[in-house]
This record gives C-alpha cells, sequence and structure tokens, in this order.
C-alpha cells in the first residue's frame, strides 16, 4: 500500500497528494503526474544515436551516413529543462532520491523496457576515480541497481566488465572530435568478464549522453572482446545545439 501524502513538484512547485512507494527508504517520483507527462511526451528519436527526429524518420541523416558502432539506442529524455537540473542535483549535490523516478522514466519508455529485456546482459559505463572521489557516488550504478529492483527479472547485469583507464582532460572542456580522441583507450574489459560478453547481445546503460564518445568507446571494446552486438540506453541525450 503507498502511502498517502503532500509533495511538492520539483518542477512546478504545486503542492500535490499522490500515492509515495517507499521502497528501500526511497521515494518515488519527486515531480507531479502532469508534469512527468508534460515533459516525456513521446518524442520521435532516431533509432540509433536517440537525438530527436521528424515523426517518421527512423534514423538521422547523420547516423544514416555514418552510423555509431552500436546496433539500437534509446533515450528517456532530452538532457534539458527540468530533467537536466534535476540529473545535475543527482549526480553532484547528493540528491539521491531522485535515482528511483529517473529509472522508472526509463523502463517505463516502451523502446527502453524492450531494449533492456530483451538484452543477453546489462553493462554500465563506468565512471572513472577522479569523478567518483569527486562525487562519492557512482550514479550509473545506482541507476542499474534501481531499474533491476523495478523490473521483474531483468538480464543479469555484468558487474565490473569494465575498467577506466582515465583520460588525459575533463570531457566537459571539449567538442565533439576532442571528446572522442579524449576518450581513446580509455577504457578496458576485466578479464574476470570477458567470458560474459563473448558471444552476448548487450545493453549498456549510461545517465547522460552528450555526444555519445563514451558510448562508441565503451561499444568498441565490448565489440573487441567478442559481444555479438551492443544496445545503448541513457536516462538523458543532450539534444543537438540547433535544437
Ligand atoms: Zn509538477
Ligand atoms: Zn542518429
Amino acid at each position: 500500500m503507498p502511502l498517502h501524502i503532500p509533495n511538492q513538484c520539483r518542477i512546478c512547485e504545486q503542492w500535490h497528494c499522490t500515492p509515495v512507494w517507499l521502497r528501500r527508504g526511497r521515494v518515488d517520483r519527486a515531480w507531479c503526474g502532469p508534469c512527468e507527462v508534460a515533459f516525456t511526451r513521446a518524442a520521435a528519436r532516431c533509432i540509433q544515436c536517440s537525438l530527436r527526429t521528424a515523426p517518421g524518420i527512423q534514423r538521422c541523416a547523420a547516423c544514416s551516413q555514418s552510423p555509431p558502432n552500436w546496433s539500437l539506442g534509446a533515450a528517456a529524455v532530452d538532457y534539458a529543462f527540468p530533467w537536466s537540473g534535476l540529473i545535475n542535483a543527482y549526480k553532484s549535490q547528493g540528491d539521491v532520491g531522485l535515482g528511483y523516478g529517473f529509472a522508472a522514466l526509463m523502463h517505463s519508455n516502451p523502446i527502453i523496457s524492450r531494449l533492456l529485456r530483451n538484452a543477453d546482459a546489462w553493462v554500465g559505463v563506468p565512471v572513472s576515480d577522479r569523478a567518483l572521489s569527486g562525487r562519492g557516488f557512482h550514479q550509473t550504478a545506482d541507476l542499474i541497481t534501481q531499474l533491476r529492483h523495478q523490473l521483474s527479472l531483468p538480464p543479469p547485469e555484468i558487474r565490473h566488465a569494465l575498467g577506466r583507464l582515465g583520460t588525459n582532460k575533463a570531457q566537459k572542456a571539449l567538442g565533439l572530435h576532442a571528446r572522442a580522441d579524449n576518450l581513446s583507450g580509455a577504457f578496458m574489459v576485466n578479464a574476470s568478464a570477458i567470458d560474459g560478453i563473448k558471444g552476448r547481445h548487450l545493453v549498456l546503460i549510461d545517465d547522460v549522453s552528450t555526444t555519445g564518445a563514451t558510448l562508441t568507446a565503451v561499444t568498441d571494446v565490448l565489440l573487441r572482446a567478442g559481444a555479438a552486438s551492443v544496445n545503448t540506453v541513457v536516462l538523458a541525450r543532450t539534444p543537438k545545439p540547433d535544437g
């Protein structure tokens, strides 16, 4: 049974009385139902890079010309208002209670749900030691934990599949091509995970994809390690600068 308590929406700031499920000490969503509907309207997205496309267009022009190295990709929301502020609070300001609602946003998207359920196994993108020590919190690992609690009988997760060797510079400051160069050689498959990767159809999970450079670099090492295919799922995708 849910509790019914007054709750202030983190998006519209209206007070409303919604069922609040308590799971492992975490409150369900930090936003109201109408805001979730308004800001997650089904958007047509490219089936590979998950940038928005015109309705009816499956694959964007960039992916048609030069597709990414993963097979299918999906994002729950744009990394834009209101989600960018909430994700920032989750990742950088210790607002970890938001993770439950973010995971719910992900698997309530039918494309994401299908990719997650149909995979042989899940792999999370690792964070750098620098980011982890700064935040003390691994947001992608938390999202995966939340997704595993919320989905019944999820495929197995290959834990510690990847190591992160570190990059020369923080990705934030770099442009598209510089990001890709900065990440080349940044990831490695851990020897203990090779048997679980070989011949498997994997779904790679991350919190935010800005340019796709991280997903490309990780997909590359998974395919080199013998994965049969890699699909990608992210909570949020940064829109193109021109919208
Ligand atoms: Zn609201
Ligand atoms: Zn695309």
